[in-house]
């Protein structure tokens, strides 16, 4: 801090005093206000608490007359009384399991607090949810919910039944912390949080309790919670300064890490408990508790912002921030801004859940070291600028600790809830007219819903997209007759959404094409389009005509698919159609010891037309075996024919792979959006590292290897972490029981190497397929895998945050667009390379290529689009034996471009049939000239 900085927090301590003595009246009131609102004179304080708080704070002005004491109360534990620590202290970290204990605890003894269990990790691990209000509120909870429902579901109430429930209701103010597993001070900070509410007799904290409903998650991610402990414990407790820091373990929940935040199709199992708990209570606002920046920044919902949501939201989002901003600032802590960091476009963060259900999302992101360990940090310039948004900036270095960061989540956060507590009833009304305009907006504003017409031809993904759409609460009906809207018909069994619904802006957001970003020169955080037919490959149609709204439809909970066998009834075969269904891979696998061929060209079985890739799965001879297909076609939603002899039709076998997927110990992000889409269709695989790699001999274990986009660049991807001073093991432990899942090394740091290179060119020549996927698809070409094909990346200028753009299939009989119908699709820009193909070798190489231009992005934005034009987007060499499959796409990104899956999946399927006879030149094109 430099020495100029007048520690303001003691300034407008003492100005209050001073002033009651010299006897200036206004000044008077307000020292006796700052002292009443904030703390009881009659409530007995933990004084060990006040002066450890004080020593654990770097400087005076990092702490706030909020949080600077607390209440002792005979027969209520503290944390300190279950834990043995007080929050924020040094080198003091918190379980999961240990943090539901307290907030057991506490439950147990306060009529103030309840838990509730919510559901279960994907490792097993219990989700819960703690409410924490008056004895009043929590003894009536129910009512109090079913209040919360009425407001986000107005419909059939009267204004006069609306006023009743928001006279009598409470608004319900959830706060979640640890989402991501390196920010470990909110789920600390949330159980001093919950004992203060549920004990503190301050005006201000009463005030809270009896006017607000508080609601926590504990931990958002709790796998990754203790796994990151464990870690932190292990390596990271002693450190002294920020150049000490080793990387952090390598994974945190089982899968994704940090984009646990951008699940936008609720792929987790712990973000589906929330958000089925999120639809049962209906919190009007949620609040969610990040750490990154210097030293709180408090979200306010900046430009671009996504213009269907509702107005009212961001006047909400600033009123919010800038109240805290003010107070914090008054009390004389630096540091607390708005605006400036993050957007209000993409609906994909965890926390949006909140205003994609015509709720508020909150958000901060508070300074933290990592964990508990205190620390000289020196702050980035950009962050501790003056700014119209930033009047009283972070300092340039600071010594931080845990505490300080409790001091400033626990103080901006008491300083919304209490914001909420002066203001309940406008909390209320504000969800309620935002549920309200979301119906009437569907009601008058156009388009007023959209179809999914059935009889689409794979209709798994349609069931899909249907139950992904349920998932978010949006209601979808299915019309049991033919609809007729004018001159446009769909079939009976079509979807309707209707958008006069209280979700019916969710469904518009969802299933629109993004196509209106606000400001083509501002950056957006994360997707810029996610239009969910493109998606998913599905026909979705958006509706003008408001007849659709008196369209008779029956309800739909949840859409299971029945696949359907016709054909002879003791068949020798089944013809299994590949109507593009990500199941089909899945089917292979459950019939892997059966004899399973796909059809080279289309052919006709009983009354189906059969597309190329279609399966003929031999029946006769293995007993049992006509049972299980014909199960299996019908959980999965297949469409299969019984035949009494072969069809006469070309053929190959589809030998089951025995596939590889290789992963680098610093970056398994992607890879684990990988491994999720693998795990869910039943595929396969070992997951392999460097050591695997290094070890060689990779032909006589794998047919495939597959390497995801990962990391920076093929060089990150060849030389992985940067060596440290002592080896940096991932293994299991007696005492950290949690690391070493999902793999494990004596030492995370190296890469595959060169020598590692060299065994990947080894699998190649000896006949194995390499595929490699996103950014990692510059690693054949830097590293002269494939010879001729070049990497490079965009120029200056372009930018693309991920949207939807168009490619051009050139090569449809290649097996890996099997069940594909289109020769242009849609498929999602990850910034890939941009590869390069010899011209002579364009012809034979390159299956699918971007189409480029402004007019080819579909959905999202991309400056500089030209850039892409023609790019090869998949690229199969043919190298020694065996070849390189180079996709500049990333066909499995997150859970969400399911209509890309099927172009990975259909290449291991036909792993060793994937070789194409040379496409014939066009008669009269003259090579070379463009
Ligand atoms: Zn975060």
């Amino acid at each position: 801090m430099p020495a100029t900085r007048v520690p303001r927090w003691r300034l407008t301590w003492c100005l209050p005093v001073f002033a009651l003595f010299v006897g200036l009246p206004g000044s008077r009131a307000a020292a006796q206000e700052s002292v009443l609102e904030t703390r009881s004179p009659t409530q007995r304080e933990d004084t060990a608490f006040a002066r450890l708080v004080r020593q654990w704070t770097t400087h005076p002005e990092f702490l706030s007359p909020l949080v600077d004491h607390l209440p002792k109360v005979a027969g209520v534990p503290s944390p300190k009384d279950v834990l043995g620590y007080y929050i924020g202290a040094p080198k003091k970290l918190t379980y999961y399991a240990d943090i539901l204990k307290y907030y057991r605890a506490l439950a147990a003894a306060s009529p103030r607090v309840k838990v509730i269990s919510t559901g279960t990790t994907d490792e097993g691990r219990e989700t819960v949810d703690v409410f924490v209000g008056s004895a009043e509120s929590i003894a009536h909870l129910e009512r109090y919910r079913e209040d919360l429902a009425k407001l986000a579901d107005p419909r059939g109430l009267s204004e006069e039944q609306i006023d009743k429930v928001i006279a009598d209701g409470k608004p319900m103010y959830h706060i979640m912390g640890g989402l991501h597993s390196s920010e470990t001070g909110p789920p600390e900070m949330l159980m001093e949080l919950a004992y203060r509410l549920a004990t503190e007799n301050s005006p201000l904290i009463e005030k809270i309790r009896d006017n607000v409903i508080v609601s926590l998650t504990p931990v958002a991610e709790p796998d990754g919670r203790d796994r990151y402990i464990d870690w932190y414990y292990r390596y990271l407790v002693n450190d002294t300064s920020q150049s000490d820091r080793i990387p952090g373990p390598p994974y945190w929940g089982k899968y994704v890490y940090h984009d646990n935040n951008r699940d936008i199709n609720f792929a987790m199992k712990t973000m589906q408990n929330l958000l089925r708990w999120y639809l049962h209570w209906h919190p009007p606002i949620m609040h969610d508790l990040h750490e990154s920046i210097p030293f709180l920044y408090d979200y306010s919902g900046q430009d671009p912002q996504n213009p269907d949501y509702d107005p009212i939201l961001f006047g909400e989002l600033p009123w919010y921030s800038n109240y805290e901003m003010a107070q914090m600032t008054k009390y004389g802590m630096p540091g607390v801004w708005t605006h400036g960091f993050m957007d209000a476009w993409s609906p994909g963060y965890l926390g949006s859940m909140s205003y994609n259900h015509n709720g508020m999302m909150r958000m901060y992101e508070i300074f933290g070291n990592g964990g508990a360990t205190t620390m000289k940090r020196t702050l980035n310039r950009s962050q501790t600028s003056r700014e119209w948004y930033r009047p009283f900036p972070p300092y340039d270095t600071v010594t931080w600790s845990m505490r300080n960061n409790t001091n400033y989540s626990e103080t901006a956060v008491l300083l919304g809830l209490q914001l909420t507590s002066q203001f309940p009833k406008v909390i209320l009304q504000n969800f309620y007219k935002k549920s309200l305009h979301s119906i009437q907006n569907g009601e008058n504003d156009t388009p007023h819903g959209y179809v999914i017409p059935a009889g689409q031809r794979d209709m798994t993904r349609v069931a899909l997209l249907v139950n992904l759409l349920r998932m978010q609460g949006i209601e979808v009906g299915r019309a049991e007759k033919k609809i007729t809207l004018g001159s446009d018909t769909f079939p009976a069994g079509s979807y309707v959404i209707k958008r006069n619904q209280p979700y019916g802006r969710l469904a518009h957001i969802l299933l629109r094409l993004q196509n209106d970003y606000p400001n083509q020169s501002e950056q957006t955080y994360d997707d810029s389009g996610w239009t969910m037919g493109l998606m998913l490959g599905c026909e979705v149609d958006s509706i003008d005509d408001k007849a659709l709204l008196d369209v008779p439809v029956t309800p739909v909970d949840s859409v299971t698919l029945d696949g359907t066998v016709t054909g002879d009834r003791s068949p020798a075969f089944f013809a299994v159609a590949h109507f593009g269904s990500e199941n089909m891979i899945t089917l292979r696998d459950r019939l892997k010891d059966l004899d399973v061929k796909a059809a080279d060209k289309p052919f006709k079985a009983g009354d189906v037309e059969m597309p190329a890739g279609s399966f003929l799965v031999r029946a006769a001879g293995a007993a049992g075996a006509a049972d299980r297909i014909r199960t299996a076609v019908k959980e999965l939603g297949l469409t299969a024919v019984g035949l009494s002899k072969e069809p006469d039709v070309p053929t190959h076998d589809l030998n089951v792979p025995r596939v590889a997927m290789f992963s680098t110990w610093g970056s398994t992000q992607d890879v684990g959006w990988v491994r999720y889409a693998f795990d869910r269709f039943q595929i396969p695989y070992d997951l392999i590292f460097k050591e695997r790699v290094r070890q060689g001999n990779l032909k006589a274990d794998y047919d495939v290897i597959l390497i995801p986009t990962q990391g920076r660049g093929s060089k990150s991807l060849v030389m992985g972490l940067a060596p440290q001073k002592e080896p940096i093991a991932y293994t299991r432990t007696d005492s950290f029981k949690n690391l070493g899942m999902y793999g494990s090394s004596s030492d995370i740091t190296g890469g595959m190497g060169i020598e590692g290179v060299l065994e990947l060119q080894k699998f190649v020549d000896a006949g194995g397929l390499l595929i490699t996927m996103g950014g990692s698809s510059s690693f054949p070409a830097d590293f002269g895998l494939v010879r001729d094909v070049n990497a490079s990346r965009p120029s200056r200028g372009f930018y693309a945050p991920r949207p939807i753009v168009q490619a051009e299939i050139l090569r449809p009989e290649s097996p890996i667009f099997y069940g594909y119908t289109k020769t242009f699709v849609p498929v999602k820009y990850d910034n890939g390379p941009l590869l390069q193909v010899p011209r002579d070798e364009q012809d034979d190489e390159v299956l699918m290529k971007y189409v480029g231009g402004e007019k080819a992005v579909l959905s999202g934005l991309m400056r500089g689009a030209d850039q892409i034009r023609n790019r090869p987007a998949i690229v199969d060499v043919p190298v020694g034996k065996g070849r390189v499959i180079m996709y500049a796409t990333n066909p499995v990104y997150r859970w969400q471009n399911h209509h890309e899956f099927n172009m990975v999946f259909n290449a291991l399927m036909n792993f060793d049939d994937l070789t194409l006879p040379p496409k014939e030149k066009k008669a009269g094109r003259e090579r070379g000239a463009n």
